[in-house]
């Protein structure tokens, strides 16, 4: 079976990496799909999210990047992807996530909205926090690849120099 993860992933957290890899035991094939959302302004362009999430599923062979426009339901219906998969990381996700599956279940039966909880020690992560920290020098590994790791500190010292 096919799943779809969706997200910003403005940038890819451990958090999120901890997901698709558990997700690409359960699934043939975890479509990681980068949304391309016109109403918002994000820190990484769409290339370096691609990039970053590319560079941090290259050993994960079941996994396939991909990015779309428009709804979620539409793009799972075009790569045939039977599963939407959301993380959960506090109850404070919960009112939204099932408001948003509720949603795509109006919208289309042949897709089912699948969460899975967060692992415990990434459950404080967002990607927001991760920029938060790097703005101001916290150091960010523990909470990133390596990879982002640098992104985020090429992004913030152009920022303030
Ligand atoms: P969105 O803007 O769609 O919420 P995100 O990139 O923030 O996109 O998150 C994409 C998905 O990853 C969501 O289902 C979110 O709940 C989940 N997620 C976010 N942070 C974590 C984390 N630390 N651990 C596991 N899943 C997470």
């Amino acid at each position: 079976m096919r799943a779809l993860y969706p997200g910003s992933f403005d940038p890819v957290t451990l958090g999120h990496l901890d997901l698709i890899q558990r997700a690409s035991g359960l699934f043939d094939e975890v479509i990681v799909a980068v949304l391309r959302n016109p109403n918002k302004q994000p820190s990484f362009s769409l290339e370096q999210r691609l990039e970053q999430l590319t560079c941090a599923t290259r050993h994960l062979p079941q996994v396939r990047v991909a990015s779309f426009e428009g709804l979620t339901v539409h793009f799972a219906l075009q790569v045939q992807a039977r599963v939407i998969l959301r993380g959960l990381r506090a109850l404070s996700d919960f009112e939204f996530e099932l408001q948003l599956a509720h949603t795509n279940a109006s919208l289309s039966a042949e897709v089912d909205t699948l969460f899975m909880a967060t692992a415990v020690h990434h459950s404080f992560l967002s990607s927001s926090v991760v920029k938060e920290v790097a703005r101001f020098g916290g150091d960010v590994q523990h909470m990133v690849p390596a990879a982002v790791a640098e992104d985020l500190h090429r992004l913030f010292n152009r920022a303030v120099g």
